[in-house]
């Protein structure tokens, strides 16, 4: 390609965004931000626009938006500002983009994901909720609209790049046994169930390995986040749930491992920095630069494995018992999980509590099959308003 590719990152001031904008300023020529977008938070996104021109700006927010253009204008930048959910879809679609990261956290990056799919995009997806609330409609939309997948999430990214081309004809066909998804174990992988339900959000919020936003933060401490991943790699891989075991790696060097029937077991590994994953999906099928420094075996020394206590971490069971479910019940499990992560980070709620709202939410809404979009919206308010009753019961 003669032009540089046109990029347009959702959630460009997350923890992702920010991290994919540091790959693409190591290649100017060959990348350049089409659009920026940001949920409220002005400020970042102005210094984005500063430095890297985007022919958008997207905020959700009216008024922020008002302010950011004004300031865009006083600065002379022409990076035009847009607002609104719809913006985001827009953006993501453009026949001039040639790339979509989909870096919004939770279920607000559902639909600029699924619109980026239906345009046929190169899908950079860092955004799992997508897959973990509507896998089926989101890997059609992929097919329909001739889009190219790419994992971002570092463990999916490992698998993707062990695992045979034709991984899409069936995992049994290409001589796949199992896909071994590495978790870290978080931080509380050693505490008693007595100290998880004194654990502080303070604490939640230090994760050992990765810098991350506060959900999936969150989310890895209590091990959500190896459950939504199970779900992710159920959809991007097509295993069926009992041909993805969790395998407890503290170090976070192999990012996950692909097991083949003639015994062979293929790794990915690499120093835990997402620029990694993000790299990979910028250059696919080439490799380019990262920024992230080389692995140092000899520093490192050992590798660790264990296996992952449910009982301590029942989180982890209730993914894959959505996932066995099917129908809408991913979708609950997301949403109670958003509103529940949200209620322990205002310290509304325990630790602990997380997995009881989770499971209260997947008992009172009914779960149906997933048709069209509007069955996962559904699903996800109810789950909401089950959640949000849960809460005010408690409190
Ligand atoms: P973050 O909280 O750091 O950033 C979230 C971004 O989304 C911000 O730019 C924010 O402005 C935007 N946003 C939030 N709510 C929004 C809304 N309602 N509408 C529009 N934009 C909104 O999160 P993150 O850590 O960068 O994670 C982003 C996604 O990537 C998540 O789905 C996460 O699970 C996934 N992911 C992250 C990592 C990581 O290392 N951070 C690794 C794997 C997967
Ligand atoms: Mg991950």
């Amino acid at each position: 390609m003669s032009r540089p590719q046109n990029i347009t990152i959702l959630g460009s001031t997350g923890t992702i965004g920010v991290n994919t904008l540091d790959v693409i300023a190591r290649h100017p020529g060959r990348f350049r931000a089409y659009a920026l977008t940001a949920n409220s938070r002005i400020e970042p996104l102005l210094e984005q626009c500063r430095q890297f021109r985007p022919v958008y700006a997207v905020v959700l927010d009216a008024d922020a938006a008002a302010i950011l253009s004004r300031q865009l204008r006083q600065q002379g930048l022409e990076t035009e500002v847009l607002c609104g959910a719809e913006a985001l879809e827009r953006v993501a679609a453009a026949s001039e983009v040639d790339a979509v990261m989909a870096a919004i956290v939770g279920a607000a990056g559902l639909r600029p994901a699924l619109a980026a799919a239906r345009a046929g995009k190169r899908v950079m997806l860092a955004n799992k909720e997508t897959l973990v609330m509507s896998g089926s409609l989101f890997m059609e939309a992929v097919r329909e609209g001739g889009a190219t997948l790419l994992p971002i999430d570092s463990e999916h990214n490992a698998i993707f790049q062990v695992m045979p081309t034709q991984f899409g004809h069936g995992l049994e066909r290409v001589g796949v046994s199992k896909i071994l998804l590495t978790a870290s174990g978080g931080p509380f992988r050693k505490a008693s169930a007595q100290e998880l339900a004194e654990v502080t959000p303070r604490q939640a919020l230090n994760h050992p390995n990765w810098v991350m936003g506060p959900k999936i933060t969150v989310d890895s401490a209590t091990l959500m986040n190896k459950g939504l991943e199970v779900i992710e790699a159920h959809w991007l891989f097509g295993a069926d749930p009992g041909l993805i075991e969790v395998v407890i790696h503290p170090q976070s060097v192999i990012h996950s491992m692909v097991q083949y029937i003639d015994g062979s077991v293929l790794a990915q590994l690499g120093n835990p920095d997402m620029r990694t994953p993000i790299a990979y999906a910028l250059g696919y099928p080439e490799r380019i630069e990262s920024g992230v420094g080389m692995l140092d075996l000899f520093k490192i020394a050992r590798l660790d494995f264990e296996a992952p206590d449910t009982a301590r971490f029942p989180c982890l069971g209730l993914a894959f018992e959505v996932l066995r479910r099917g129908g809408t019940a991913p979708a609950v499990l997301n949403a109670a999980n958003e509103v529940a992560v949200e209620a322990f980070l205002q310290e509304k709620i325990r630790f602990t509590d997380i997995p009881r709202l989770i499971e209260a939410a997947l008992e009172q809404v009914s779960i149906v099959d997933v048709q069209v979009l509007a069955d996962v919206v559904g699903a996800d308010e109810a789950a909401r308003a089950a959640a949000k009753s849960w809460l005010e019961r408690k409190a």
